[in-house]
């Protein structure tokens, strides 16, 4: 297999189902070794098996990242173990809708902890690798992407911690952009409206139905989709950086 990743290193967050699981499929195609990193050790040796099937190269690595010191342990291995790292597609997400009134402080601290804290130990321990990897990298280049949301961009009610850490990361992407431009670190966001997986699953008894009918009355994305535009942002040429990609379905208002 070949392909405009040859030679890359490739970390992806969460990819154990969903947008993580169709983005590291779409990059190892692409000619990238990529590290599957999430909690569910089944399911991220399934996705190597299959990358391996299909030609890729990939490795699995079962992980809390909200557990002290684990974000930066996977990457510190990443680098021992391939020697690089040149793609990071911070992923890794939860989203516990409901009404403010009636969530626990735990629903919104699981949030907080995985959508923003844990994604700034993966990017803190990360930056030098990738600033490294543009360097002497073989595309001249490296790419940092968040999966943002359009929670990011749109604040809604019974979304508000959600809209926290969503706007945040997507503001923390764009602050770091500037930063690493010259560096030929690509720092981007891709923001997803409605797409078919997991997510919405882990919603509370009670509010999870509404979300899940509205889901299911719509036709939303497919995990793929949004691979498709993450692929799209780390294969463009040296000098051209996607910043933001905002995607919903057609019929999403
Ligand atoms: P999934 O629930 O399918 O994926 C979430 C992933 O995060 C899973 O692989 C899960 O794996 C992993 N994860 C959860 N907790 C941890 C943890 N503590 N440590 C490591 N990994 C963890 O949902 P999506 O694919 O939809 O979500 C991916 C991203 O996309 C999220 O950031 C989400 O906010 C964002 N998004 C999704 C939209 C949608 O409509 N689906 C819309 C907009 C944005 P495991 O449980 O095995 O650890």
């Amino acid at each position: 297999m070949s392909g405009r990743l040859d030679g890359t290193v490739a970390l992806v967050t969460g990819a154990s189902s969903g947008i993580g699981a169709a983005t590291a499929q779409a990059l190892a195609a692409e000619g990238a070794r990529v590290v599957v990193a999430a909690r569910r050790r089944d399911r991220l040796d399934a996705l190597v098996g299959q990358i391996h099937e299909d030609g890729g190269r990939a490795d699995a690595f079962d992980v809390d990242i909200t557990a002290p010191g684990h974000a930066e342990a996977l990457v510190e291995r990443i680098v021992d173990d391939a020697g690089r790292l040149d793609t990071v597609v911070n992923n890794a997400g939860v989203m516990l809708l409901g009404p403010a009134l009636d969530a626990s402080a735990e629903e919104w601290e699981r949030m907080v902890d995985l959508n923003v804290t844990a994604l700034l130990r993966v990017t803190h321990a990360a930056l030098p690798h990738l600033v490294a990897a543009a360097d002497d990298g073989p595309r001249g280049v490296a790419d940092l992407v968040t999966v943002s949301s359009v929670a990011g961009r749109r604040a809604a009610a019974n979304s508000a911690v959600y809209n926290l850490t969503k706007f945040g990361v997507t503001a923390f992407s764009e602050a770091l952009r500037q930063e690493l431009a010259e560096s030929h670190v690509r720092v981007g966001s891709v923001e997803p409206g409605a797409v078919d997986t997991e997510l919405a699953h882990h919603i509370r008894p009670g509010v999870r139905e509404d979300t899940q009918a509205w889901l299911d009355s719509i036709e939303t994305l497919k995990a793929e989709d949004i691979a498709d535009a993450i692929h799209y942002m780390v294969t463009r040429a040296r000098h051209v950086a996607i910043n933001e990609l905002l995607v919903r379905p057609t019929v999403q208002k």
